[in-house]
C-alpha cells in the first residue's frame, strides 16, 4: 500500500527538498528530532528492511552516498551525527516506505536508552 512518501516523490505533496537523483530523494522531517534530521528514501517502494532484495543494492547503497554528501553540505560532517533505519512495530517503524533518517547538529546521546 502506497505512503505518504510516494506522494512527495510523485510532488503530490510538498517537502523541503535537499537532494534528488534517479535513485533517492531527501528531504527534511516534519517533525525533527535535532536541529538536522532529513529523511532519504529510495524512489522504488520498499516497505521495511525485511523486503529489500538484490534488486535494491543500488539503491541502498545510494542512501549511504546521499547521506555523507548531504551531512557534508549540512556542515555536520566533522562533528558527526546518526544514521538510523527503523523495521516494523519494535523498531517503531511508522512509515511503511523505507527510508534512513540523518539526524545531526547536535551532540544525540547513547545509541538507545536502557530499560
Ligand atoms: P519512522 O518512525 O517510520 O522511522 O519515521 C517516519 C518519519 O517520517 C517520522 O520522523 C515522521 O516525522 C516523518 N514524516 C511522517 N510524515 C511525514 C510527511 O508528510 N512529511 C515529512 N517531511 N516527514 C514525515
Amino acid at each position: 500500500m502506497s505512503t505518504v512518501f510516494s506522494k512527495i516523490i510523485a510532488g503530490e505533496i510538498p517537502a523541503d527538498i535537499v537532494y534528488e537523483d534517479e535513485l533517492v530523494l531527501a528531504f527534511r522531517d516534519i517533525a525533527p528530532s535535532a536541529p538536522t534530521h532529513i529523511l532519504i528514501i529510495p524512489k522504488r517502494e520498499i516497505a521495511t528492511v525485511n523486503d529489500v532484495s538484490a534488486a535494491d543494492e543500488a539503491a541502498l547503497g545510494r542512501l549511504f552516498i546521499a547521506a555523507a554528501k548531504i551531512a557534508a553540505e549540512e556542515g555536520i560532517a566533522q562533528d558527526g551525527y546518526r544514521l538510523i533505519v527503523n523495521c516494523n512495530r519494535h523498531g517503531g517503524q511508522e512509515v511503511f516506505h523505507l527510508h534512513m533518517h540523518l539526524v545531526g547538529g547536535r551532540s544525540l546521546g547513547p545509541m538507545l536508552a536502557r530499560k
